[in-house]
């Protein structure tokens, strides 16, 4: 097997296993934990299931299995969108936003483990990731939410002074600073990483 893929699958493995590990210590399995900080971080009016199915790579049967045991332990709520009555949102109730609270150093084995690298190394390990990363986004593998800095869509501050001073020219909507930092599904980066072709 390819050396690259076979420490891409490995790596694979290592991020599964840390994930059940941390994950269980705050008493979730990985992908409620997923759940949470999907809802915790991702803008307010994209938090619906069928985006959450998305992030998470399963059907929207199986996101909704999901829901309903975090809403059965009073961890997320449904709310309607007031913008389309056809669409439900999640949120977190304070006992979720506790658990997420709980969730800050998610990953943190990993980060560890990292700290082993130079300088040079991290470089060139974020560039090769990157690349990866870009290309299973672009073949539709690969859901990935970002901030809205950075966005084609993005009209920073055109409503100076305002408590929405930002816009969204996708779905012609003003943003606060907060959700404008928080992640969006359909950001869609100005630039490729540096040396990839868009
Ligand atoms: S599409 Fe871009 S500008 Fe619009 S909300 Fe998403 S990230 Fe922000």
């Amino acid at each position: 097997m390819d050396p690259l893929l076979l420490s891409l699958l490995r790596l694979g493995q290592a991020v599964r296993v840390i994930g059940l590990e941390e994950a269980r210590a705050v008493g979730l399995t990985p992908v409620q934990a997923e759940t949470l900080l999907f809802i915790g971080r991702t803008k307010s009016f994209a938090t619906s299931i069928g985006r959450l199915a998305g992030h998470l790579g399963v059907s929207h049967a199986s996101a909704v299995g999901v829901v309903d045991g975090l809403e059965a332990r009073g961890l997320i709520t449904r709310t309607g969108d007031t913008r389309d009555r056809r669409v439900t949102l999640l949120r977190l109730t304070p006992a979720g936003r506790q658990v997420v609270e709980g969730l800050g150093r998610w990953g943190w084995q990993l980060t560890q483990a990292l700290e082993g690298l130079t300088v040079e190394e991290r470089k060139a390990l974020e560039r090769g990731l990157g690349a990866v990363i870009w290309s299973l986004r672009r073949a539709g593998y690969l859901e990935v939410a970002e901030p809205c800095r950075g966005c084609v869509y993005f009209a920073e501050n055109v409503a100076p002074g305002q408590p929405e001073p930002h816009h969204c020219r996708l779905i012609d909507r003003f943003l606060s600073e907060e959700e404008a930092r928080k992640d969006c599904p359909d950001h869609t980066p100005i630039r490729a990483p540096a040396g990839i072709a868009r």
